[in-house]
């Protein structure tokens, strides 16, 4: 293997001094409806998406608006049905709703619990290739806290999954983490490693901007299976044999590896709540994410649901925590 642009980068707990905590939170929906339109990635058809503010403990839900019937896809890793080159999701009478991974990395980041992702076609815009946009259109639609403690699944035992030379794992951590690694035989990308706290906010800036990416040797080849006909310049990084195309280069020198990082997070949403643990993965993509999800929500022995505490999210709305307790219903 010719590895050539090797780079490693921490930009973790020790230049920035980011204190590694969890703070407790209340669920969060967005204030306002918003919406965007922008076409597919892969069908190269024009799409509108627009979201919507969800009722507590509802998680993220997409319905396609131009079939019969408005079927809803719930986004939860049981229903991925494809992870050739996306993340897809199948719900009820086959609707599909495929390329969700940056749009979930949004909502992760953003910390969006609960959100109605309406789509008049079968797939989310693919906008600059990057969760950017998203994250805009979320900074736009506002936050509302709700009236119930978030609940997290923290991981209790290590869960791995492997396939080919690729890994990904989840081990028991007190504070969430994510660390990716890629090889790619091209000079251009190389080896590339990244590991970071999660810290929402912080993330959002730092893997939010990065980009998809191919290679113009395989773009042919894509197109032929049907995939990446809306794919161009202006939505991803394309590498061709003398490096990168665009003509812009890249946002950032390791924009792969961020990139990769930020699938990564939009994939281990599909769990359906935020994970508190340390999530490890080598040269993963969508497949391997979701395998991962899918073999920890699997077995009951790895994780359990922890509420935010309630006293937290109480001093957060100004309310006593002492009224956090259930009371008898009689009243
Ligand atoms: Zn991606």
């Amino acid at each position: 293997m010719n590895i050539v642009g090797s780079q490693r980068n921490e930009i973790g707990t020790q230049d920035l001094g980011v204190r590694e905590s969890r703070s407790a939170r209340a669920q969060r929906t967005i204030a306002h409806r918003i919406g965007c339109v922008g076409i597919g990635l892969h069908g190269g058809r024009k799409v509108s998406l627009t979201l919507l503010p969800a009722a507590a403990d509802t998680g993220v839900m997409f319905v396609r608006t131009d079939l019969p019937g408005r079927p809803v896809i719930p986004a939860v890793a049981d229903r991925v049905a494809d992870t050739t080159m996306c993340t897809a999701l199948v719900g009820a009478d086959d609707a599909k709703v495929a390329t969700v991974e940056h749009l979930m990395a949004a909502f992760a980041l953003a910390e969006i619990d609960n959100v109605t992702v309406e789509l008049d076609g079968p797939e989310v815009p693919i906008m600059d290739g990057s969760a950017a946009p998203f994250l805009f259109l979320l900074e736009c639609a506002g936050v509302r806290e709700q009236d119930r403690p978030l609940r997290r699944i923290e991981v209790i035992k290590p869960v791995v999954v492997e396939a080919a030379g690729k890994m990904a794992r989840l081990d028991p951590a007190p504070f969430t983490s994510f660390a990716a690694s890629i090889e790619f035989d091209h000079p251009a990308v190389g080896a590339q490693s990244l590991a970071v706290p999660f810290e929402p906010a912080r993330l959002a800036r730092v893997l939010g901007p990065a980009r998809t990416f191919g290679f113009a040797a395989d773009i042919e080849q894509l197109r032929a299976m049907g995939l990446a006909r809306g794919g161009s310049l202006d939505n991803a990084v394309v590498v061709g044999p003398e490096g990168v195309l665009n003509p812009g280069g890249l946002r950032f020198p390791d924009e792969f590896v961020r990139h990769k990082m930020l699938d990564a997070i939009g994939d281990t949403f599909l769990a359906g709540a935020p994970i508190i643990g340390r999530w490890t993965g080598h040269r993963a993509g969508h497949a391997l994410h979701v395998k991962l999800v899918r073999a920890l929500l699997a077995d009951r022995s790895a994780w359990r649901y922890v509420d935010d505490a309630d006293e937290a999210v109480d001093l957060r709305s100004g309310r006593s925590s002492r009224v956090a307790e259930p009371v008898a219903a009689s009243a």
